[in-house]
């Protein structure tokens, strides 16, 4: 017989353990009250499930730590930068790739490079660096996601696809004004969402016929091009990297953060064709990142990552990573907490605005969604709505288009007994969520104010 059977197995076994920390619930209210009630001000060691971010919090493999010992930590020209340039190559055959220490760093390159006043980037969804970088340039950052792609509930294969009319009409109108044409795959902040081949390749194709560049912000390559695998017309057959290759032909550059998918505690690259614009990149790297072979990076960080992208890519390991994020998702939608659906690669966003209807969003529902969580079960997720993206340039503070809290889910780290205790916590959260307080803020800072505000509970 042939059995199949339905277990999600991770496709590795424990080799070195972190112990973990149970606190009491009067330990956790008095620790958010110290934290002024951001999350982010927590002590990780009194947090009990992390699912802050999946943004180098993922564990290592027995290869990447081996590679480490081969850390070459020569100034110029070492061996591991050339086994990283492989790597990376390898799957990303862009003529120019510059090391940098994480993503947003690629993007303050590229941004203080194409950016400044006057000019517009539009994107699918800009992530909250990408934004703050365009921005802090000057530009205008420009979100286009496809109209489901805003729409919680709504069920599309490829959520995070960029409204190609939009993106004409804005071209047609403004070609000058438009220095790069941005992607990000999967959409981070639009809900974990995968963008299609075929949008991809409508996507390049319009901005080429304008004859300007299109940059893949490309984190969750690796989770995208799974989901084209699942389920994109033709797809099935093909081998991940294969999809992979596609999608970097179809494009003239990347930024990437390797804390994502590449399995990197630390990293990032920004990847390009246009040997002018490399040049130009290189020399802003030199001042703030380093030597053009290492970045912000060590030898061994480099070797980590080289390791680390030929992993990203294994079937089983996409397989059990996707399955894993739907199996938590599917389970809090049948308790009935509303969840962006479908359910995205990296991570589960609850639907705060559905939830905690009774809160306004200028009292931030998702703020408080998150300091429930923690205060219930030391459960640790992050506030993607009005507290993220609330803040306008000309001071002024309205409602985000979400109010979703991000479960993010660090990659190999966590087992499938954990996510069941994160399914119980949530589900007992949701059913007291009417009687959750919203906040107000007490400390604001001047840029990307939801990692350092305080907050105070109203009434
Ligand atoms: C994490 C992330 C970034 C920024 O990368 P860092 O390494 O955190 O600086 C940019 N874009 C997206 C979509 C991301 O998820």
């Amino acid at each position: 017989m042939d059995y199949t059977f339905s277990t999600i197995i991770e496709p590795f076994r424990i080799h070195s353990v972190e112990p973990l920390r149970l606190t009491s619930a009067a330990e956790r209210r008095s620790a958010l009250a110290e934290a002024g009630y951001n999350v982010f001000n927590l002590r990780s060691t009194d947090v009990l499930i992390d699912l802050l971010t999946d943004s180098g919090t993922g564990a290592m493999s027995r290869d990447q730590w081996a590679a480490i010992q081969h850390g070459d930590e020569s100034y110029a020209g070492s061996p591991s930068w050339f086994r990283f340039e492989a790597a990376v190559k390898d799957l990303f055959p862009f003529r120019h790739v510059i090391p940098t220490h994480q993503g947003r760093a690629a993007e303050k390159i590229l941004f203080s490079v194409l950016g400044g006043p006057g000019k517009v980037i539009p994107n699918n969804t800009h992530f909250d660096t990408t934004r703050a970088n365009v921005e802090a340039s000057g530009a205008t950052a420009l979100d286009m996601v496809i109209p489901e792609g805003r729409d919680a509930a709504a069920i599309h294969p490829f959520k995070g696809n960029i409204d190609l009319e939009a993106l004409e009409a804005l071209l047609a109108e403004r070609r000058d004004d438009v220095p790069v044409v941005m992607l990000t795959i999967t959409n981070n902040s639009g809900g974990g969402q995968p963008v299609s081949l075929a949008n991809i390749r409508a996507a390049s194709e319009i901005s080429h016929r304008y004859g300007v560049p299109l940059f893949l912000d490309a984190c969750r390559f690796a989770e995208n091009a799974w989901f084209i695998h699942e389920r994109e017309e033709g797809q099935g057959d093909r081998e991940v990297a294969d999809i992979v290759r596609e999608v970097a032909s179809l494009a003239d550059g990347m930024t990437m953060s390797a804390k994502k998918d590449p399995f990197g505690n630390i990293g990032g690259w920004l990847a390009l064709n246009d040997d002018a614009l490399a040049e130009k990149c290189r020399n802003v790297l030199i001042l703030t990142e380093g030597f053009p072979t290492y970045g912000g990076l060590a030898g061994r960080d480099l070797e980590a990552l080289a390791q680390g992208l030929s992993e990203a890519v294994s079937p089983d390991y996409l397989r059990y990573r996707i399955g894993s994020t739907a199996y938590l998702g599917d389970a809090l939608d049948r308790a009935g907490v509303p969840v962006v659906k479908p359910i995205g690669g990296h991570a589960v966003y609850l639907d705060a605005k559905a939830l905690l209807a009774h809160i306004p969003p200028l009292q931030y529902p998702g703020q408080s969604l998150a300091v429930a969580l923690y205060e219930a079960g030391g459960v640790r997720a992050c506030e993607i709505g009005t507290v993220m993206f609330g803040r306008q340039p000309d001071g002024s503070e309205v409602p985000a288009a979400m109010e979703l809290v991000r479960l993010a889910i660090p990659r190999r780290t966590y087992t499938q007994s954990h996510v069941d205790y994160v399914i119980e916590v949530v589900s007992a959260v949701a059913r007291d969520a009417a009687s959750l307080p919203g906040y107000r803020m007490t400390y604001e800072p001047a840029a990307l104010r939801h990692f350092t505000a305080r907050y105070e509970p109203i009434g």
